[in-house]
Order: structure tokens, then C-alpha cells, then sequence
């Protein structure tokens, strides 16, 4: 569409309050609005499918004010003067799994997070669900990395000793007259797309294969290389491994501004010192485009799109062990890879997500409509589902770009940079695949300056930490004779041992406080949230750190868990 016409378009919709230029090889939109749905609306009128000329979006929003970047409260000096190879910029699962790929290579790669952990963005916020390749228009990145990153996850998970799991996805249908149409789909699927095990199963097939769904399914398509994993012991997983490789992680490292010169970055501002990287991979979720301006590199906007989780007891998790969701006929089209039913590789139920715009990148509060919308959606898929069943739920933000593409490139204008960014779903199941393609194109970059040799010591494996609740009675008999602290139960829901918690704390990645225990070995995450394990977990922290309980914290330096003895 030429210019003229997107404009004329525009001011018909927004009767002249905002307008597209050409810029830099972009679409700028400019102008002011007051409903964040019309800034939606704008901008995607003004973008292109896959299109490498990209949106972006200049429109002032008068409705509201997204909060500042959250930034940590350390200040030091740590980092202050290093001149890595590489910093990779977000800890999260594209920032660590490309970490994991560079040490491969003899490089000094540092990787940061502005928060306390890693994978407390999108990676520690999704399904899980290692997706089979539903919906992606060919010619997109979403297309071309799906398959590839699907298919390297058995081999993945078990050089890092993660859980993963394929218990199949089936997306159901109520309307039997839709079945030719359906099988039609599937065999371009099958032939076009190479998804070669996707097949139509019949409403009885159905039936045996998932009780516990809608009696009233027709049919569905059956998806068997659906997988599952826990996104956030993965992103862990991929950290420890490049930590044991040879990169060096630092959290609590927020890049707060770059100084360029001549079309490269020349120095990086974090609130622990001055960085200057040879190369900079900017993997920073919803914030990539800050990142991007930061560098004089910006030729794209992220547009923030809340999904919201709620996370079932494991009793509602034993009468299902698939992934399943209800194919609805509604005229729009929506955002989300499906949302449905899914039991987790931990054994609990998901159920969600939804998919709603929003300006604020970091808003992680979960809102009664969404857990309602949710479970409204869902118990079409299953009809017994019961709300008291929830034990928690959590909020996740994607980070779309208005193409609904990802960007996996070299700056435009900053020839030291790539931009790893636009990763919203499916970003996990790309993850692997899109990190062997980012390494690549960051070691041809640092070849530009001269050899980049191979790292002879490379080791792939991982081992992770022992989890007593999925051993037999004979394994967990020969573990506790070798550690008696595996004797010692500490999270009865979850079934987690002291010996566990202290595993967990002399991982390679130290994060010594609640939370980050809780994400490497679940103390916490069961019925109770923690309700009578948590002082016993504090306790462990403070003896393993040789401090006060009153010392450690929950998530973050800011985050106290206790304030002093009161007897
Ligand atoms: C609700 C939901 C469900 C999803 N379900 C699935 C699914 O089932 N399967 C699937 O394949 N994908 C799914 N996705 C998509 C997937 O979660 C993402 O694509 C993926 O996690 C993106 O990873 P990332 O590392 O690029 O971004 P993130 O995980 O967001 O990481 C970015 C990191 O950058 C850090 N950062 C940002 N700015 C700075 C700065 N200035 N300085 C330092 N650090 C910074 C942040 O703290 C953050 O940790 C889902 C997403 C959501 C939200």
C-alpha cells in the first residue's frame, strides 16, 4: 500500500490525529491518542505481515503512563572497565540459551539481567508448551525456527538434564461439519508445512485417548511433537551450563544508557560500572526497544500483550496428561498460540492464556476478568475443571513487534549489535534454534576483527540437582545413605529435602533467597504456596550465607522476608 493511501486510511479511522512517514527504512507513526486499543489498531494498519520494513510507533498516548523501567538497587563498581567479547543484554530464555551456544567459542561473553534472577520476563512467565508449528504464515521467523527448535529438544533437555516431556496436543472441535475443511488444513500442514505427524483423531479416538475433555468434541487435530517443559529450569539450565563453560552471568545489571560513535557501540552503562563490549546482543524482551534506541539503532516498536495462567493442584493434574484447547469459530483473529489445558512437566494443570494489550510492560498483577475469561474458554475444553482447584496464577508479558514477527539481525545502523527481540510465543520452542543462528552471526562479526578459534573444553552436559518426589524408594534409599540432608522433607507438598535447598543454593548460579530456591527446586510451589515452608527454607539460606533469617530476602535485594526476632 503506498503512503498515500495508508494515510488516507488513517484519517479515516482517526480523523486526522495521526499520521505514517517514511523514515530510515521504517513506518513511523506519529500523532496523539487516547485509547491504547486505537494505538493498536494504527499501528497494525500500518504493518505488513513479516514485512522487514517495520512500524514505528511515535504516537504520544495521553491515556495513561507506563511506570518506569523497574531498576535494581545495587550500585557498584563490579563490572566497571571489562571489555568482554560479547554482553548479552537479558537473561532470559534467548539471552542464555545464545550465552550457552557462544561458549562454544573461545570468547569472553558476559551476560546481564536487570533482575535479581534469570527467566523473570516472558521465560519465567509462559505455558511451557514446546509447540508443534500451528498457524505460523510461512515466510515468517516464527515458520522457520519452530520445527527446527522443536525437534532439538529431546537431545537438549537431556544434555542439560531438564524434564521434557511430548504428551501431544489436541485442538478441538464441536462443529462436525467442519471436519473436511479441517483435514484439508492438515494435510497442507502435513505436505506444505513438513508437520508430518499432524492427523485428524475422531470424537471417540478423542475420548480414549484424553478423557476428561468435552463429551460434545467432534474430532480434533492431533499435534503428538507437542512438548512440555518448565521454561524457567530450562533458562537456568542454559545459564549454569555457559557459566560452566566460561561466560560470567551478572544479575542485578541493568543497562541504563550506550555511548556510540561511527555506527558502533563504543561503551555500555549498567548501574555496575562502564562496559566495553566488542559486541552487544540485545535480548532484552519488551524492553529490546530501548535497548535499540539506546544504540541509535531503533527501526522497530514492541507492543506489550498480557497472558494470564492460573496453575491447578497436582490432583487436578492426575486426570489429564495432554494439551488440549477448543477451537472457537470467532471472526477475529486472536493472539495466542491457543491458550487451552496443560499438564505441566511437573504434574500440575495450566489453564490459559489469554492475550490483551496493554502500554505497561512490567504490570505482572493478575486480574479476576482474565482468570474468568480464562476459565470460561477452558471449561469448554474441559468441563470439569473447578476453580478451587487453583493453587496460583501469574501474568505474563510478550513482547510483540506490529509485523507479529520476530527480529533476528544485525543493527541497521550499529554494525556491533544484534537485535534478538520481537521473541514472543512461540520463543521458546525457537529458543535453541535461534541461539545456534545468533552465535553464528555473532562470531562472523567478531571475525571481522580478527580469528575466533573454537572452545576445545566446550562440554554440553549439565547435571542438574536430584528431585526425590520422582525417584523410586530403592533410588532415594542409596541418595540419602550417600546424603542424609536428602532425609531431611522441608517442603511436605512438594516433597522437597534439605539436601535439595542446598544443592540449589551451590548451583553455579548462586541466587540465594526464596524465590530463586523455589524456581530450581519447587519448595513452594505446591498447595500451601510456601505456607509452612518458608521459614524453614529461610532458615537453610541464612545458614548456608552465615547471616541472620532477618538478612534474607525473598526475590530481590529490596525484599525482606522477615524484619527482626520477635521472641
Ligand atoms: C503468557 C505467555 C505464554 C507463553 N507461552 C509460550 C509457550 O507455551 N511456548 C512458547 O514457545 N512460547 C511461549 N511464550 C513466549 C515465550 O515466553 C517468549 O517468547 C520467551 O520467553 C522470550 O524470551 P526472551 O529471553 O526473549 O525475553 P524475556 O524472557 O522477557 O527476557 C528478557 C530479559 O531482559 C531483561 N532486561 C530487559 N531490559 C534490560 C536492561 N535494560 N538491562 C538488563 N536486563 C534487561 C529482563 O529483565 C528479562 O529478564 C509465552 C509468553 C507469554 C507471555
Amino acid at each position: 500500500m503506498t503512503l498515500s493511501l495508508l494515510n488516507r486510511k488513517l484519517r479515516r479511522a482517526f480523523g486526522g490525529r495521526v499520521t505514517a512517514g517514511a523514515e530510515d527504512g521504517c513506518i513511523v507513526v506519529r500523532g496523539a491518542l487516547s485509547d491504547w486499543g486505537d494505538v493498536i489498531r494504527a499501528c497494525q494498519m500500518c504493518a505488513k505481515p513479516h514485512s522487514k520494513r517495520h512500524v514505528v510507533n511515535d504516537i504520544a498516548f495521553t491515556g495513561g503512563a507506563d511506570a518506569p523501567m523497574r531498576l535494581p538497587a545495587v550500585c557498584d563498581a563490579s563490572l566497571d572497565g571489562l571489555r568482554p567479547d560479547v554482553l548479552i543484554i537479558g537473561g532470559g530464555v534467548s539471552g542464555a540459551s545464545i550465552a550457552r551456544e557462544l561458549t562454544r567459542w573461545k570468547l569472553d561473553v558476559i551476560l546481564v539481567d536487570k533482575e535479581a534472577d534469570l527467566a523473570l520476563g516472558a521465560s519465567g512467565r509462559n505455558d511451557g508448551e514446546i509447540h508443534p508449528g500451528i498457524d505460523l504464515g510461512r515466510g515468517s521467523l516464527k515458520h522457520k525456527y519452530i520445527r527446527r527448535g522443536n525437534a532439538m529438544y529431546p537431545r537438549l533437555c537431556r544434555e542439560l538434564d531438564v524434564p521434557f516431556t511430548r504428551p501431544g496436543q489436541y485442538v478441538c472441535f464441536r462443529q462436525g461439519f467442519l471436519r473436511p475443511a479441517v483435514a484439508a488444513y492438515c494435510l497442507r500442514r502435513r505436505f506444505i508445512d513438513g508437520i508430518s505427524d499432524t492427523r485428524i483423531v475422531s470424537g471417540k479416538k478423542l475420548h480414549e485417548l484424553a478423557p476428561g475433555l468435552n463429551p460434545d468434541f467432534r474430532f480434533a487435530i492431533s499435534n503428538p511433537s507437542s512438548g512440555c517443559v518448565c521454561p524457567y529450569g530450562l533458562t537456568i539450565a542454559f545459564a549454569e551450563n555457559a557459566v560452566r563453560n566460561g561466560a560470567r552471568v551478572s544479575l542485578e545489571t541493568a543497562v541504563t544508557g550506550m555511548a556510540a560513535a561511527g555506527g558502533r557501540i563504543t561503551s555500555v552503562t549498567t548501574n555496575r560500572g562502564t562496559l566495553y563490549p566488542r559486541l552487544v546482543i540485545n535480548a532484552a524482551g519488551v524492553f529490546a526497544e530501548e535497548i535499540a534506541k539506546m544504540a541509535g539503532d531503533r527501526f522497530y516498536s514492541i507492543h506489550p500483550r498480557r497472558g494470564t495462567n492460573s496453575i491447578l493442584d497436582r490432583k487436578a493434574g492426575a486426570y489429564f496428561d495432554a494439551i488440549a484447547s477448543v477451537k472457537l469459530l470467532q471472526g477475529r483473529r486472536t493472539h495466542t498460540k491457543g491458550g487451552g489445558v496443560l499438564h505441566t512437566v511437573d504434574d500440575n494443570l495450566l489453564v490459559g492464556p489469554n492475550a490483551v494489550e496493554t502500554w505497561e510492560k512490567e504490570n505482572y498483577a493478575t486480574d479476576p476478568e482474565s482468570i474468568e475469561a480464562v476459565f470460561k474458554k477452558q471449561r469448554i475444553t474441559m468441563p470439569g475443571l473447578s476453580k478451587s482447584d487453583i493453587i496460583t496464577y501469574f501474568t505474563g508479558v510478550r513482547a510483540a513487534t506490529f509485523e507479529e514477527d520476530f527480529i533476528i539481525e544485525r543493527g541497521r545502523k550499529t554494525a556491533n549489535l544484534i537485535h534478538c527481540a520481537g521473541i514472543q510465543s512461540p520463543g521458546l520452542t525457537t529458543a535453541p534454534a535461534v541461539a545456534q543462528d545468533v552465535a553464528e552471526m555473532a562470531v562472523d562479526i567478531l571475525r571481522e576483527g580478527g580469528p575466533v578459534l573454537k572452545n576445545p573444553a566446550f562440554d554440553p552436559v549439565r547435571r542438574g540437582i536430584p528431585a526425590l518426589r520422582k525417584m523410586d524408594d530403592g533410588a532415594r534409599g542409596a541418595l540419602i545413605r550417600q546424603n542424609p540432608d536428602y532425609g531431611v522433607v522441608v517442603c511436605r507438598c512438594e516433597e522437597i529435602s534439605r539436601g535439595e535447598i542446598l544443592d540449589a543454593l551451590r548451583a553455579p548460579i548462586c541466587v540465594p533467597t526464596l524465590d530463586g530456591v523455589k524456581k530450581r527446586v519447587r519448595p513452594g510451589m505446591g498447595r500451601c504456596q510456601g505456607g509452612f515452608c518458608s521459614p524453614l527454607v529461610t532458615e537453610i539460606i541464612a545458614e548456608f550465607l552465615g547471616t541472620d533469617a532477618a538478612d534474607v530476602k525473598k526475590s530481590s535485594s529490596a525484599s525482606p522476608v522477615v524484619s527482626g526476632r520477635t521472641k
